[in-house]
Order: C-alpha cells, then sequence, then structure tokens
C-alpha cells in the first residue's frame, strides 16, 4: 500500500466508525445491516396461522420488522439480508413439514411490476433450492398488491392465477413471503386445486396479524 493510500483508508475506517450506515429494516444507525432491535424480531418463536382455510406456519410480524426485511430486499435489493431470511425460512418450513411430511413446495409468484424490479422470488430464496416456482403463474397482469385495500385486492386476484398440470395428485405446501389478508394464498390455493393438486399447508415468512 502506498503511503498516500493510508491516510485515506484511515480515513475510511474513522469515518465508518463515528458514522455507521443505518439499519435496513428501522433506518436507525446501526453498524450491522439490521439494529439489534430489529434483529430480535428473527428470534420470535413462529406461530401457528390458518391462512387461505388452510393451517400452517408464519412468522408473527406484529412489529413489522420482517415485512420491512423482506421488501427491503424485494424493493431495494438489499441481498445482505438474505441468509437471514434462509435461516428463518428454513426455521418455518421445519416445523411446516411435522405437519405435512414431504409435500412439494409450490411459491405463490408476485406481482409482475414487483418481480421484475428485484429480479428474484424472495419466497423461493427464503424457503430454500426445493421450492418450484413455476408451477404457479399469473394469467394477466395483476397490478402490484399494495396500497389495494382488502376487498380490491381479493377481487384483483379472482381467478389471476393458473397452475401446472404437474400439481396434479400432489400435495402441495404453498409458500409466501408476506401474508396481509390471506387473499394471494387463497388465489393460489384455488389455481391449486383447479389444476387437480391438493394443498395442504402453508408457510409465509410473515403474517401481518389482523387489525381488530
Ligand atoms: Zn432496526
Amino acid at each position: 500500500m502506498s503511503r498516500t493510500r493510508v491516510p485515506a483508508v484511515l480515513a475510511r475506517i474513522v469515518r465508518t466508525a463515528l458514522l455507521p450506515g443505518a439499519c435496513l429494516a428501522c433506518g436507525t444507525a446501526s453498524v450491522a445491516s439490521l439494529c439489534p432491535g430489529c434483529l430480535g424480531a428473527f428470534g420470535a418463536d413462529p406461530r401457528r396461522v390458518e391462512l387461505a382455510g388452510l393451517s400452517g406456519w408464519a412468522g408473527w410480524d406484529d412489529t413489522g420488522v420482517l415485512r420491512r426485511t423482506v421488501a427491503a430486499v424485494k424493493d431495494d435489493a438489499r441481498t445482505v439480508l438474505l441468509p437471514l431470511l434462509r435461516v428463518h425460512g428454513h426455521r418455518l418450513l421445519r416445523l411446516a413439514r411435522r405437519g405435512v411430511g414431504d409435500a412439494t413446495p409450490v411459491a405463490v409468484p408476485s406481482a409482475p411490476g414487483a418481480r421484475r424490479r428485484r429480479g428474484l422470488s424472495v419466497a423461493a430464496e427464503a424457503f430454500g433450492p426445493g421450492v418450484q416456482e413455476r408451477a404457479l403463474w399469473r394469467v394477466r397482469a395483476v397490478a402490484d398488491q399494495r396500497g389495494l385495500g382488502r376487498g380490491a385486492r381479493a377481487r384483483n386476484l379472482v381467478d389471476g392465477l393458473a397452475a401446472s398440470p404437474g400439481v396434479a395428485g400432489r400435495r402441495i405446501l404453498v409458500v409466501d413471503d408476506v401474508a396481509t389478508t390471506g387473499a394471494s394464498l387463497a388465489a393460489a390455493v384455488a389455481a391449486l386445486r383447479r389444476a387437480g393438486g391438493r394443498p395442504v399447508g402453508v408457510v409465509v415468512l410473515a403474517a401481518v396479524p389482523r387489525e381488530r
């Protein structure tokens, strides 16, 4: 290293120490990608959920940290957070497997706009290489679900998905990244059944508790 570069490197180290980056989930100053508070949300026990008429497991997202982490990967390509989502996903999948055994995991496809932005399926990345990403697909353009109310979401998804004939007769574990109303999961379950598949459970990285 040349003498002139040493001060530059030292300056960068000092700057990094004095002005740490921001937590990708909450934005507060943090040296790590997630601050200790947000990281703690991933340590909470997953919960049993009932979604789209099926039982399953979900990260319980009462703080919003889980879905903000998913969004950071999805929308801003913060792939540094993927290993954390994978640990979270594998934990959920292990719990689900106790109930549904070796059912085939099938990912719910994202809205086309969202998928173009990030170029990867967060659910497929988080739940691992065994997840089928192409067993379900959208049969027409569906607007990004965010920003739509519950009624609009359900209408937007009626008949919005089709499933591969390859699912016929198979037991399927439906996996998704975030479940707010369960409308996406319900559309996926309906499409899989139309194709002769047998959805037996659901797993989501983050389930948003219903407002009372
Ligand atoms: Zn944070």
